[in-house]
């Protein structure tokens, strides 16, 4: 379990930033993860006081800050406009109310989990990392950076929000970690999936620019889903094989598709089938 000598609630973010050098000094999400961790701390960051925790739409998009909570991201209005319910349905099985009520954004891409669904949605949407001193990194290429200490401010999602979204995932049991995890984006320019929990650390598949702004067809959805099997690497571990994990693949790209052109229709999606 993690020890902690010291607590500084960060008066700025350059202070919070100042503090986050310090080999030692840890900053705080909603401490889920960090609690588990066997690290002695000697100063604990706390952000919580430097107002991160709105969901905004600015000129460039959407702006989620790094301490907006994950029950934030299933319900917020905003989002499931933007979203049509794959937010919710992206974090409406992490383990429960109370664990999604502590937490964070910020903690969860940071995090770059294997099991991630919160970076499975948000690299499917196209999202930027703000970084306190780096600036704007998109999450795609954050996804592959070192773990640094810079503070993670924002996300930010394109002001175009995409046609459709659809988020699919396969657990053993309803609030356990996921097997696989499946999230894509129709827009008007562009056909984006996202493939996580293989379970190494989600990624995005490529090859898609065939498809892009155009209605598929079920042919066209197999053919993907086919594509994706072949190409994305799977691992196997207590929770599953590679094979299996292969299988679930083409088995949730097809469907997350599906879904997406059933909501382009307007008939939403059917998330359970
Ligand atoms: C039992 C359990 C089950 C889980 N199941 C799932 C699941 O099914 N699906 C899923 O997607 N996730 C799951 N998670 C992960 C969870 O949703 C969070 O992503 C995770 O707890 C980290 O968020 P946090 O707010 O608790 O961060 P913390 O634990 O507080 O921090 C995690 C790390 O991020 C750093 N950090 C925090 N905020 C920032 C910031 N703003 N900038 C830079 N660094 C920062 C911290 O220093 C720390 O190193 C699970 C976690 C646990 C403990």
């Amino acid at each position: 379990m993690i020890g902690i000598r010291d607590y500084k609630r960060a008066a700025t973010l350059e202070e919070a930033y100042q503090l986050n050098q310090k080999r030692g000094n840890r900053l705080l999400g909603g401490m889920l993860w960090l609690k588990l961790s066997r690290n002695s701390v000697q100063t604990a960051i706390d952000i919580g006081g430097l107002g991160l925790d709105k969901i905004e739409e600015t000129n460039e998009g959407l702006r989620l800050g790094a301490m907006v909570t994950l029950r934030q991201i299933e319900l917020d209005e905003k989002l499931q406009t933007y979203g049509g319910g794959a937010f919710r349905e992206a974090v409406g099985r992490i383990v429960g109310v109370q664990f999604r009520n502590l937490a964070t954004l910020g903690g969860s891409i940071y995090g770059r989990f294997g099991f991630s669904d919160v970076l499975t949605l948000f690299l499917a949407l196209d999202a930027e990392v703000c970084l306190y001193k780096r600036g704007r990194v998109p999450l795609r290429d954050y996804a592959a950076l070192p773990y640094d200490r810079d503070i993670i401010t924002h996300l930010l999602l394109p002001k175009a929000a995409p046609l459709a979204v659809a988020y699919r995932s396969a657990r053993l049991t309803k609030t356990d970690f996921p097997l696989l995890t499946c999230a894509c984006a129709v827009k008007s320019d562009a056909l984006q999936i996202a493939v996580g929990a293989r379970p190494g650390k989600a990624l995005l598949l490529s090859g898609l620019e065939k498809y892009a702004g155009r209605r598929l067809d079920e042919e066209e959805i197999e053919e993907i889903a086919h594509h994706a099997a072949t190409t994305v690497p799977t691992g196997s571990n207590t929770r599953g094989s590679a094979a299996y994990r292969t299988h679930l693949v083409q088995v949730l790209c097809a469907r997350a598709l599906r879904d997406c052109f059933r909501k382009e229709d307007g008939c939403g999606a059917d998330a359970d089938s």
